[in-house]
């Protein structure tokens, strides 16, 4: 069994490369980003509560974030694990994801973070908000907050793993397939 955390900035390629490797590992794909937008698009209780702060490029409060991903693992049976995908952005995040998974008799495998230019993430931000409908991906200023809330708020989360000897930082610039090859690199590593 894989818990794997892929890790990185907005636009780093963690939607493409998960897809990729749901279908290779057979793993459960959790993004928290699609789980919110899910929610936003059925107009539940909860999609209302992330809405502003997603149409904002800002954070979703911790506690709301933990306990829909809660609810999903404790609601995913005979998984043969997950790949974390956006989440955990907050170091109470990711320990509140440790606990969780323990509770489950699991644990995080490793993360592994993709490593992309600021210059070329804004680029690939903007070109996906040309058929994503994202309004977050669409506005210059919205695209800069999610970089620095990156940069502020989430890169601390790479300690967090890197203390425990859990991360990984690869290339993520390239072909798909290649950055795919060397992501799988690391995970049979395991
Ligand atoms: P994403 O699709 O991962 O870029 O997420 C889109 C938006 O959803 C983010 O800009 C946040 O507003 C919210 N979001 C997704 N995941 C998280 C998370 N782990 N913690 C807080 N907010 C999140």
């Amino acid at each position: 069994m894989y818990n794997i955390v892929l890790f990185g900035p907005p636009g780093a390629g963690k939607g493409t490369q998960s897809e990729k490797l749901i279908q290779k590992y057979g793993l459960t794909h959790l993004s928290t980003g699609d789980l919110f937008r899910k929610h936003l698009g059925e107009g539940t209780e909860l999609g209302n509560l992330a809405k502003k702060y997603m149409n904002e490029g800002r954070l979703v409060p911790d506690e709301v974030v933990i306990g829909m991903v809660e609810e999903k693992i404790a609601s995913t049976k005979n998984s043969k694990g997950f790949i974390f995908d956006g989440f955990p952005r907050t170091t109470a995040q990711a320990s509140a994801l440790d606990e969780m998974l323990e509770k489950h008799d699991m644990s995080i495998s490793g993360m592994i973070a993709l490593d992309v230019p600021e210059d070329v993430l804004k680029a690939r931000i903007k070109e996906r908000g040309k058929t994503s409908g994202r309004v977050d991906d669409q506005d210059d200023a919205k695209i800069n907050t999610r970089i620095k809330v990156y940069f502020d708020e989430t890169l601390p989360v790479a300690d967090y793993y890197e203390k425990q000897g859990k991360f990984k930082k690869i290339n993520g610039v390239g072909a798909i397939d290649e950055i795919f090859s060397d992501i799988t690199k690391v995970i049979d590593s395991y």
